[in-house]
């Protein structure tokens, strides 16, 4: 399997991906390793991802290099990534022990009665991973999975495969054994061969379309399925902002990683009385970030990482244009070597272009006016996704009113593009079904077993 750099088209190197063979042997690896490393305690568990959290601090600008190599992200943002990924390793290291307790929940003396719950690991998982974040996005399931007793069989994106090779040296080196942290290289041929192994668990994130064909085979098989998907995420600007400061936030939020993360702003709806003078301040912003070469520190935009989006991207701002939207700034694939999209910005849009409806994941933003509150609710809501969602405004009993109504698993207020730690991190309809991050990102990864101990004495 060939590795490109889609900042220059160049091939960086070749790696062998594992066919149906291999997969199979990886899966009887992780299938012999995992009751070892469930028995193994839970301090020594901690001390090990303790230990690859060192590696990837002492690691991290030659992980960071690697990564904007492979994916073309911008290179402070690559760092920006490992640095994240340490705060929520702290979460993990910090909350495991609490939440993988067993808890005593009722207790009777008279009827000599003990009910207790434990958390016991799902046994071998799959983790089928994403390209934009892949420590994030991996890191969210291998590192509470690992913690909780699980072996994971762990398939880095095929655009992110030198990413993945580094994370499980990494973790081998930290005291992870082979057989319980297995990489699992390729394509999605080799994606759906893993799911064609009895793993016990499927925790994915990528595209809806991928995910749809993940959920029926794991629906065959009757076991656990987790998928993280894409959005389509809007934010609503109400008219009593700071229109500067909203306008840079906003931008960021559509812009950063290139507008391919997840949780991109992808619709910006902007009350009507301000809704001109928005634009112009957004518009901007926007002329002010910097494309060129991921690994220059000024640089802002970055390549696309996968090619076919080009094509996408220039149907959606065609679409967009054939209905009748302005175009301000940007609107066309760059002509240098490698994938590149310019930085655009559309207004005059509404809901009947595929740019304010289909996810878009590229530097590509539509902007539409709204007449009042309630017009914004029904717009935001107006979408067969629901990852995130978020208003701007100083009245805070506003922003709740209306962020109560709208139907995302994550909504922000005055912030946007956000992800902690502390919170669930879900999506509603098409965005996915279960969850990572938080307390419960680590019970996700257990089975509850239900004790009812009665003494004979
Ligand atoms: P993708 O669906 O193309 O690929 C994801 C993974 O699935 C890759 O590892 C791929 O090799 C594998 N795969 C492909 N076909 C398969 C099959 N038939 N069986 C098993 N595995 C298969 O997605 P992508 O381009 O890597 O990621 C971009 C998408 O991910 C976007 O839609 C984005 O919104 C979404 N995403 C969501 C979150 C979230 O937390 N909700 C986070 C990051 C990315």
């Amino acid at each position: 399997m060939k590795i490109s750099n889609p900042a220059d088209g160049t091939v960086i190197t070749e790696v062998t991906a594992d066919n149906a063979t291999a997969v199979r042997r990886k899966y009887e690896l992780a299938r012999a390793g995992q009751p070892k490393w469930a028995r193994v305690p839970l301090k020594k568990r901690l001390a090990t991802i303790a230990n690859f959290r060192e590696r990837v601090v002492t690691m991290r600008e030659t992980l960071a290099r690697t990564l904007t190599h492979e994916v073309g992200k911008p290179i402070r943002q690559s760092r920006n990534e490992l640095n994240g990924v340490l705060g929520r390793i702290d979460f993990f290291l910090a909350e495991s022990a609490a939440t993988l307790r067993d808890e005593k929940v009722f207790a009777d003396s008279g009827q000599k009665l003990l009910e207790r719950i434990g958390h016991e690991p799902l046994g071998v998982i799959a983790n089928i991973s994403a390209w934009n974040y892949p420590y994030f996005v991996g890191g969210n399931v291998f590192v509470p999975a690992l913690l909780a007793g699980n072996a994971v069989l762990y398939k880095p994106s095929e655009f992110a495969t030198l990413t993945g090779i580094h994370i499980a040296e990494l973790l081998h080196d930290a005291g992870v054994p082979r057989d319980v942290f297995v990489p699992v290289i390729g394509d999605g041929m080799t994606g759906a061969a893993l799911l064609r192994q009895p793993v016990d668990g499927v925790f994915f994130t990528g595209s809806l379309a991928t995910g749809a064909k993940i959920a029926a085979r794991a629906g065959e098989r009757m076991i656990k399925v987790q998928l993280e998907l894409g959005g389509k995420d809007p934010i609503y600007v109400c008219e009593d902002v700071d229109i500067a400061a909203a306008a840079a936030a906003v931008a960021d939020g559509a812009f950063y990683n290139t507008g391919q993360s997840c949780c991109s702003v992808e619709r910006i709806y902007v009350h009507e009385s301000i809704h001109d003078a928005f634009v112009r301040a957004f518009v901007d912003e926007v002329r002010g970030y910097k494309l060129g070469d991921p690994m220059d520190e000024t640089t802002y935009i970055g390549a696309i990482t996968r090619r076919p989006q080009l094509d996408v991207l220039k149907k959606q701002v065609a679409d967009a244009k054939r209905k009748g939207a302005r175009l301000l700034i940007g609107g066309n694939i760059v002509k240098r070597k490698g994938n590149w999209f310019e930085p655009t910005v559309l207004a005059d849009v509404d809901h009947s272009m595929a740019l304010m409806k289909d996810e878009s994941f590229g530097p590509i933003i539509g902007i539409e006016a709204v007449a009042d509150d309630d017009a914004a609710v029904d717009l935001m809501n107006d979408t067969e996704y629901g990852l995130t969602a978020g208003v701007y405004t100083k009245d805070e009993r506003r922003a709740k009113r209306i962020l109560a109504r709208v139907n995302a698993g994550t909504v922000y207020w005055n912030c946007c593009d956000r992800v902690s730690p502390r919170l669930p991190w879900s999506g509603v309809k098409h965005s996915g079904m279960g969850l990572t991050l938080s307390t419960y990102g680590i019970q996700t990864f257990t089975r509850p077993k239900a004790w009812h101990l009665k003494s004979a004495s």
